[in-house]
């Protein structure tokens, strides 16, 4: 989809860190979904800010990838780069800030989110056992302002601040104000990078930190499904009531449309039972929309991001 150039450019840059024409379905969560022209894996940040720079120049769309566990590229593929910071941006580092006692840990964008969650049950620090199993990383989760389905315990809450690559190539430390969390969402831009984070967590007792985790870690356990691919929630909950509650009222629980199906086991999960395509899973998305207007008079609003063309 790329000119073979612009292909050798990149992995000149990322010192050969690319993967052209690559099926997304290997790097969604989902595993369905289309190509995209590439996915690149920059070793570092002089290399992302080259490459960054390098692909606005041509005018070859780009867009930050995490893990790919909330994201969806539509049959028709994306005629441009997933630029991947999972490879060369894990760093996490902590410190015990003096005097407050308050846990600071520094984490790069791309490194899992389940590492800095167990980071902080292990050192005592409190405020991230709500994200125990969420997969993904760091920049994936400060983009959604990812956390549990009722309105405490999301991530942005223990951002102190973020390092940002903006879109405009400018490199910027934004905090939490500038970030303007909200469900599901804050004021990063489709184009913007989250470098690293900077997260401030009060003092807990680890054993407190790792029961709470524990019983999240059970509750998921028998009420998520987890032996097939999914994308988490496809729907946020509307202002009022649940959407997985919604939708199985609907009567919509186990309905198929060829390889997707709403999980028998968790009604806002769509699961892969085999060789679903992007297609299948968003016409399974349109009819629980359909069903969930026509019942409760709700408009579903998609959590899960879907990109690219049909
Ligand atoms: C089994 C399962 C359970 C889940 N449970 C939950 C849950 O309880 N709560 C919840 O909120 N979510 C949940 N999710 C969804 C998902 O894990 C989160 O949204 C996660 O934060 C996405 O991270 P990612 O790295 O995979 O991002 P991706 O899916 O790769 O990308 C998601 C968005 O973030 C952007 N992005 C990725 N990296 C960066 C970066 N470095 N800088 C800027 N933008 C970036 C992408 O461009 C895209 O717009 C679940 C998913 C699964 C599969």
């Amino acid at each position: 989809m790329l000119a073979p150039e612009i292909i050798d450019a990149i992995k000149d840059i990322c010192r050969g860190q690319v993967n052209p024409g690559a099926d997304m379905a290997e790097y969604c969560s989902l595993k369905a979904g289309g190509r995209a022209a590439a996915v690149a894996f920059p070793p570092g940040r002089d290399e992302l800010e080259v490459l960054v720079s390098f692909l606005r120049g041509k005018r070859v769309p780009y867009l930050p990838f995490g893990r790919g566990t909330n994201l969806l590229v539509k049959d028709g593929g994306y005629p441009g780069v997933f630029i991947s910071l999972a490879e060369g941006f894990s760093r996490v580092e902590h410190e015990r800030e003096e005097g407050s006692g308050h846990l600071r840990i520094r984490a790069e964008g791309g490194a899992p989110l389940s590492r800095v969650v167990e980071l902080a049950a292990e050192k005592g620090g409190a405020g991230l056992a709500p994200l125990t199993g969420i997969p993904g990383t760091v920049g994936g989760a400060l983009r959604m302002n990812a956390g549990p389905a009722g309105t405490k315990g999301q991530v942005g809450e223990s951002v102190k601040s973020a390092l940002i690559l903006e879109s405009t190539g400018r490199v910027t430390t934004w905090d939490r104000e500038d970030l303007k969390f909200g469900y599901r969402t804050s004021s990063l831009r489709e184009r913007d990078f989250v470098l690293e984070a900077i997260l401030e967590l009060k003092p807990g007792a680890p054993e407190k930190i790792r029961k709470e985790m524990e019983a999240i870690r059970e509750k998921k356990k028998s009420s998520q499904p987890w032996d097939l691919p999914n994308a988490g929630s496809i729907f946020k909950n509307p202002e009022r009531g649940k959407a997985g509650e919604m939708i199985e009222e609907a009567g919509l629980k186990g309905v198929r449309i060829r390889g997707a199906q709403v999980s028998p086991v968790h009604a806002n999960f769509i699961v892969n039972v085999g060789g679903a395509t992007a297609r299948d899973i968003l016409s399974l998305a349109g009819m629980i929309r359909d069903r969930v207007k026509e019942k409760f008079g709700v408009l579903l609003e998609m959590e899960l991001k879907v990109v690219g063309e049909d």
